[in-house]
């Protein structure tokens, strides 16, 4: 269980009721506020974001809020915990655009700074790539390690991103002076205002480059396939996704290179059905085992275990095996396996296997006639006529 795990409205600062628009807003402020990139090596701010990631990824989907507003953590069953590891797990991303986040504080930046206005060369994180892998059902449950390609975007090897040939360095712009935008007067007498356009001397770039670099033509980076690979963490569930911090696109004038989302599919199970950390199944038994009870052995993600089916079971009875469901994200133990009991009524039946069936129907009638839970119904029926 998941006890210790804050509130997910208190992390984002609303109100029980909040609008999507109010959580929207809020989760964009606190964003920007706890940025990892803004806190270079702040384990608190990086926390605080990915619980924040967390909470939104819940608030901000009408089912999963519902799910979480009645049942709590558990009813939505975050596997993406703060502190999972390694890797930054952002679970099910929703449709946060990191693209556009990053945009609007990056632009802020640029406009806060220096009197010409917006900068368009400052420094831009590298393009958010998205990938998938496919996973069968056991390698969900125990995690795996997976290899991913993708094209992207890096940082040329032999100018190191500059764009000039080695030997050479570009020149500022004395256009521009660097800033790769210039001001440009409209109107006239006393409305004369002044709006910015990128420099067309340099192409925005605020540097000229006499010798462009042979291997990437003057652009500082180049296209190419990249093989990585990627840590599944056990426990992973269908539709969450793995994200590789900075193995996205290159960033630009020395901003960091963007990060790699890779959508986690999960093939279904022939016999297992998951939820959550849950695992169901259905477990045929005969008609003569479920009445006499038996020893089964039942299939589990672990191998077959032994469970002794006490006499007198039930259809559709349903008995747990304790921890032998999925591991929870993050190692706060496994869930429960749950087994139906499902009755195989016997068909096709030789003739002596009817007769031994006869006999025994015949032997029920007597016991039948005390333990018949509509005798007494249909006796009171009688009386009334
Ligand atoms: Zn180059
Ligand atoms: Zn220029």
């Amino acid at each position: 269980m998941a006890e210790q795990k804050r509130d997910y409205y208190e992390i984002l600062g609303v109100a029980k009721g909040a609008s999507d628009a109010e959580i929207k807003k809020a989760y964009r402020k606190l964003a920007k506020e706890f940025h990892p990139d803004l806190h270079p090596g702040d384990k608190v701010a990086e926390t605080k974001f990915k619980e924040l990631n967390e909470a939104y990824g819940v608030l901000s989907d009408k089912e999963k809020r519902a799910r979480y507003d009645q049942f709590g953590h558990a009813g939505v069953d975050p596997n993406f915990s703060p502190g999972g590891g390694g890797f930054g797990g952002f679970g099910d991303m929703g449709d946060i655009d990191l693209g556009d986040l990053f945009g609007s504080f990056f632009g802020g930046f640029g406009g806060g700074f220096g009197s010409g206005g917006r900068s368009r060369n400052g420094p831009q994180k590298g393009e958010t790539l998205r990938t998938s892998v496919t996973i069968s059902f056991e390698e969900a449950a125990f995690g795996c390690e997976k290899e991913v390609t993708v094209t992207r975007t890096e940082t040329c090897d032999t100018c190191h991103g500059t764009g000039c040939a080695p030997g050479t360095t570009a020149e500022i712009c004395s256009v521009c002076r660097g800033t790769g935008s210039v001001r440009i007067q409209r109107g006239g007498g006393g409305f004369s205002f002044s709006t910015t356009a990128p420099c067309s001397h340099c192409g925005g770039t605020g540097k000229i480059i006499h010798q462009p670099c042979k291997s990437c033509g003057g652009k500082g980076t180049i296209r190419r396939q990249k093989t990585l690979s990627v840590n599944i963490p056990a426990g992973i569930d269908n539709g969450q996704a793995v994200s590789l911090r900075g193995q996205g696109g290159a960033g630009k004038n020395g901003g960091p290179a963007g990060d790699l989302l890779i959508a986690v599919t999960v093939r279904p199970h022939a016999i297992f059905h998951r939820e959550g950390t849950s695992v169901y199944m259905d477990q045929p038994v005969s008609f003569v085992q479920a009445t006499m009870g038996a020893e089964l052995e039942i299939p589990t993600i672990d191998g077959k275990v032994k469970y002794t089916m006490p006499e007198g079971t039930q259809p559709g009875t349903i008995f747990r095996l304790r921890g032998k469901g999925i591991p929870a994200v993050g190692g706060r133990g496994r869930g429960d396996q749950f087994v139906t009991v499902k009755v195989q009524v016997p068909t096709n039946l030789t003739r002596a296997q009817k007769e031994a069936l006869s006999a025994f129907g015949v032997a029920m009638g007597e016991a039948q006639e005390e333990n018949d839970p509509l005798k007494g119904f249909f006796d009171k029926h009688k009386k009334k006529k």
